[in-house]
């Protein structure tokens, strides 16, 4: 499979392959971006889509992520520069764009990534710009820089998608290359004291993820949160696969295949036990 390499900001889908396009940007004005917010690198924006949260929703996809998952389908977009820069105010005026439709469409805005809150002071001016169009907010993050956010700007975003890896450190740090999970569990922690609605996705990956003690942890500490609405087990699929073999990058599950019908059943049902809305 191979895909064009592209600059615009619109894509098709995050799996559109897309790499320096932020190259040129200097390292002072980076930095300066990165504390301010008055800047922030898209992978792109997508509209249309059904799995990124509640209605119909508009995607922008961040660069920059510390993490190594073994299956992450964009590797592309863990180089921060490899992201399109694009001013808050020109982010903000795509969002506003489509924001009648997501209303009617009772859908809204995610952010997603790449790891969105890598660039926290962008996602936080940009969720705060758009709940005052009256648009539905989420975000989908490893939840590993939430504590950069305060408690203000977390109310600014109406849903956290929070993808969790593993719940024991060794399997953490085995699917991410090698981080922990201490502030990811206290970040769920702290939008639970804070009553902020949340979902949780799982990548189900056989010979990696299918592991049911941890799926067990996971779902029993989901449940004892008491905000989690919903958990999505996402089957693993090999779209991402050309992008990894294109940034010449050691793709170790090449030849693993997505999970049967039945594991991801069983996987489903051990979320589902602990009195969890799950699919
Ligand atoms: S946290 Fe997300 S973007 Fe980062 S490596 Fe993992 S799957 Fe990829």
């Amino acid at each position: 499979m191979s895909e064009p390499v592209t600059s615009e900001l619109e894509a098709k889908s995050p799996f559109e392959m897309r790499v320096h396009l932020g190259d040129d940007v200097p390292e002072k004005t980076v930095r300066e971006a990165l504390a301010s917010g008055d800047m922030g690198f898209l992978h792109s924006f997508t509209t249309g889509s059904a799995v990124d949260g509640p209605g119909v929703r508009v995607v922008a996809w961040t660069t920059g992520c510390t993490w190594r998952c073994r299956y992450c389908h964009n590797p592309d977009t863990w180089t921060l520069t490899n992201g399109n820069p694009v001013s808050l105010d020109r982010a903000v005026e795509e969002i506003r764009k489509y924001r009648h439709g997501l209303k009617v469409m009772s859908g809204g805005f995610t952010l997603s990534g790449g790891e969105p809150l890598m660039q926290h002071r962008f996602a936080a001016r940009l969720f705060s710009a758009v709940k005052k169009m009256g648009v539905h907010t989420a975000v989908e993050t490893n939840g590993y820089y939430g504590h950069y956010l305060s408690d203000e700007e977390l109310r600014d975003i109406d849903l956290v998608i929070l993808d969790m890896k593993a719940f024991t450190r060794s399997q953490h740090e085995l699917v991410t290359g090698g981080m922990h999970n201490e502030d990811v569990l206290e970040f769920g922690n702290r939008l639970a004291a804070l009553k902020r609605p949340m979902w949780i996705r799982y990548v189900l990956v056989p010979g990696l993820t299918d592991v049911p003690e941890e799926m067990e942890a996971i779902a029993s500490y989901a449940a004892s949160l008491g905000v989690v609405e919903r958990v999505e087990v996402l089957p693993f699929h090999q779209l991402g696969q050309y992008k990894w073999e294109r940034l010449k990058l050691d793709y170790k599950l090449a030849s693993t295949d997505p999970p049967t019908n039945e594991t991801i059943a069983k996987a489903v049902g051990i979320f589902r036990e602990a009195g969890l809305q799950a699919d």
